[in-house]
């Protein structure tokens, strides 16, 4: 099959339009929902009046015997793609809005059609076409959901390889070199305290510590201050190349310029690099690299999400896909997902839908989530940490925009953004 017989084959199944109304087994119930919270979001509300949003596929997921119907067209492009030779696949979007939230009771139906079909592509898995399929669900005649997504459909670069390839840095962070003019700033920054350096003689505050004083020539004493722990930002780089151990690449690198006169270079992690200004004011962080050492790091003062770190226990990736009502072996049976090509099992894409609203709406719980739109990246595995991060990239009055970022050691699991009304 060639790229116009692929193309003649996509335009048939995007003319029949959408697939008939397939009811979800259930209705928006209680037990479902405590369920879904107990696995994804634990310690939250297990009783509420409305289905989570971020729920709605699990309402109408085929379950652990089911199959597709024929007229899915989900269904017919695999097919197509699969005698073409991309026979492999991974899911890149996922994008829902909810126009109202679903009330217990409701029962639903879903329908489906063919979107889009772009292709051939070269990405770094192997060349292929990116399927965008719409899903519609309704509540009798009304809308009440919809989601877009998007895969790719490729033919592996290596056979049965379903796994991305890292794009993160397995090696720990640098250390800094601790010296006996820095090691009270180290001691410093491990209970949490910005110190700067400050002459017994003439009271001159400086950084970086040094072991003289430039004001007035006295040997350094060991005294310090401790900083406000507050600043703008002077001046900034994005660091795109080389490579640096330990860090995902792009990172923003910040001249901060604080209130006590001194400047100190500073790391922005999880910042968006177009949200850096010169101006930006910013509060210091300090991140834990382990017992003896934590790095000062600087985050934008005011529109950041307090960070979010998940255990990804097999327990997680296990109970979590069950909840979703995603019964693929790749996420519970290690044995089959290392066969798979993966190194072990990992999280799903609903789970991982269901992380970002979670995540936004536990930092805004009176808001009324109106969309996520997910960007998926490396695969979170069993074993790993996951850190969700967040902030505020627009807000119009009505609406607000969180970009919503899951790390974890591979890299970006999940880029994200969430609107909501307040
Ligand atoms: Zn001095």
């Amino acid at each position: 099959m060639n790229d116009e017989q692929i193309r003649a084959a996509a335009a048939r199944i995007t003319a029949a339009g959408d697939s008939q109304p397939r009811a979800a087994r259930d209705p928006v119930n209680l037990p479902m929902i405590r369920n879904w919270i107990e696995a994804i979001d634990p310690g939250s509300d297990p009783d509420p009046d409305t289905a989570p949003p971020s729920m709605i596929q699990a309402w109408t997921m085929p379950g652990l015997h089911g199959a597709r119907t024929g007229d899915d067209p989900l269904g017919q492009v695999n097919q197509v793609m699969d005698e073409a030779g991309f026979t492999s696949v991974v899911a890149t979007n996922c994008d829902q809005s909810y126009p109202r939230y679903l009330k217990l009771g409701e029962h639903l139906t879903v329908r489906t059609r063919l979107l889009d079909v772009t292709g051939p592509k070269r990405t770094a898995l192997g060349d292929g076409w990116f399927v965008t399929t719409r899903s519609s669900w309704f509540s009798g005649n009304e809308l009440v959901a919809t989601m877009d997504f998007r895969i790719l459909k490729f033919k592996p670069r290596e056979p049965a390889s379903h796994t991305p390839p890292a794009t993160g840095n397995p090696a720990g962070p640098m250390r800094p070199l601790v010296t006996p003019d820095t090691a009270f700033f180290w001691a410093g920054t491990a209970v949490g305290e910005l110190r700067i350096q400050r002459c017994a003689s003439c009271g001159a505050l400086r950084h970086p510590p040094g072991p003289m004083c430039p004001a007035c020539g006295q040997p350094a004493d060991g005294g310090y201050v401790v900083a406000a722990g507050t600043g703008e930002v002077f001046s900034y780089v994005v660091h795109h190349h080389p490579p640096v151990p330990g860090k995902k690449l792009p990172m923003v690198v910040a001249l901060v310029q604080l209130p006590e006169g001194v400047r100190m270079v500073g790391e922005m992690p999880g910042v968006r690099p177009d949200l850096v200004r010169i101006g930006l004011p910013v509060r210091v962080a300090f991140a834990r690299v382990d017992d003896d050492l934590a790095l000062p790091a600087w985050r934008p003062a005011e529109g950041m999400l307090p960070d979010r770190v998940i255990d990804v226990t097999p327990t997680f990736v296990i109970s979590s896909a069950l909840a979703t009502r995603d019964f693929q072996d790749v996420h519970h049976d290690r044995e089959l997902a290392v066969k798979r090509g993966s190194k072990d099992i990992f999280i799903n894409i609903l789970t991982t839908t269901g992380l970002v609203q979670r995540y936004v709406s536990a930092w805004a719980p009176d808001a009324v989530v109106r969309a996520v739109s997910i960007r998926l990246g490396v695969p979170c595995h069993a074993g790993e940490t996951l850190t969700l991060s967040g902030q505020v990239t627009g807000d119009d009055g009505d609406e607000q925009v969180v970009a919503v970022t899951g790390r974890c050691s591979l890299g970006d699991h999940v880029t994200a953004t969430v609107r909501i009304a307040r």
